[in-house]
């Protein structure tokens, strides 16, 4: 496949056989044909309809902390979400966040103005877009009265504003959504942008109180430093994936510079110069493994593309 450089788009918005290590939290993967990084609304439009002509696949990626990209090359366009950041407080609680601002700053910024409902998700890396699309959560805890739909970012999310395939732009309510999960049901398109609507009025020193203690609670439990993708399969029904993982004898297991965490075992971790086929084969072992040992068939949770796979 040939693919002729878009000329309506600015220079700094494509980058030709790009290197996507720096675009992953496991730090590997393989090159792409395209990285595009737009950084408007038109320019979402132009890469979204450059694709949908061309006939080239496409990928949305924002931290890449929740996809592994595999080693090889992809031969198609990387839509990366980062030049895409901005946050405006709308007043009474409710904020218009674009997709590539990160949550991290989200959640800083909800604090410093006193609004309370975020704090949960603190320790969770990537990008708001990613957050939503992944109805990113917060852990269940033993003695929380919370249930854990109310862990998930969506239930702040009053609207979104989305991209679809043909690169038209419309705005959906949250309440619309078959939220669930790890789940949010927008399967290809893209979020440009989401209003969320917290709790007003909370107090600036308490929460940012609480948002620290909750980090390092995080951090006592999860390799949050090292490289990795976060968990790497879902929770089965009833069951948590790393009291699995670690009852199979598996932490410590490790294929090539790819470990599984002595912290947590559902981490699979970038401990000394990975690669995503080592990552890869290390994730299929945990989950023969634990089959053999427990009768129970693994999903995974992080997202696996790139590479040859489209
Ligand atoms: C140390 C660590 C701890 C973690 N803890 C948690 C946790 O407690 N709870 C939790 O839920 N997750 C956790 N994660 C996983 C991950 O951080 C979250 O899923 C995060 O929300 C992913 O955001 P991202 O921007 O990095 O998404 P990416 O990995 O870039 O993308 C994930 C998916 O979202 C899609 N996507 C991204 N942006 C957009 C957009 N704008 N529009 C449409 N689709 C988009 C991508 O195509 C991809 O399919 C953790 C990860 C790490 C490394």
């Amino acid at each position: 496949m040939s693919i002729a450089r878009p000329h309506d788009l600015g220079p700094a918005a494509w980058e030709r056989d790009a290197p996507l290590a720096t675009c992953s939290g496991y730090r590997t993967g393989g090159t792409a044909r395209w990285l595009a990084s737009p950084a408007s609304v038109e320019e979402f439009q132009e890469v979204v309809r450059f694709c949908r002509d061309e006939g080239v696949p496409r990928l949305v990626l924002g931290g890449g902390t929740n996809t592994l990209i595999a080693d090889g090359r992809y031969d198609g366009v990387i839509v990366s979400t980062q030049r895409w950041t901005g946050i405006e407080d709308l007043g009474g609680g409710r904020l218009k966040v674009r997709a590539g601002s990160s949550l991290r700053g989200l959640i800083g910024r909800a604090v410093h103005l006193g609004y309370a409902g975020l704090q949960g998700l603190i320790g969770i890396p990537g990008t708001v877009g990613g957050a939503i699309w992944g109805n990113a959560g917060g852990a269940s805890r033993a003695g929380s009265s919370l249930a854990t739909e109310e862990r998930w970012i969506s239930r702040w999310v009053e609207s979104l504003t989305v991209l679809d395939e043909q690169g038209r732009e419309s705005s959906l309510r949250g309440a619309e959504l078959p939220w669930g999960y790890r789940f949010s049901g927008l399967g290809p398109r893209i979020v440009l942008e989401a209003i969320l609507a917290l709790e007003p009025g909370g107090d600036a020193g308490a929460l940012k109180r609480e948002t620290r203690r909750l980090y390092l609670r995080k951090e006592e439990t999860q390799p949050l430093r090292a490289a990795s993708a976060g968990c790497v399969f879902r929770n089965p029904p009833g069951e948590s994936a790393g009291r699995l993982i670690e009852r199979a004898g598996l932490k410590g297991s490790r294929i090539g510079g790819a470990l599984v965490s002595e912290r947590h075992a559902n981490f699979i971790v970038n401990d000394r110069g990975a690669t995503s086929t080592d990552i890869e084969a290390l994730i299929e072992r945990v989950r023969r493994v634990v089959r053999r040992e427990h009768g129970i068939e693994l999903e995974r949770e992080i997202i696996v593309t790139g590479g040859g796979r489209g």
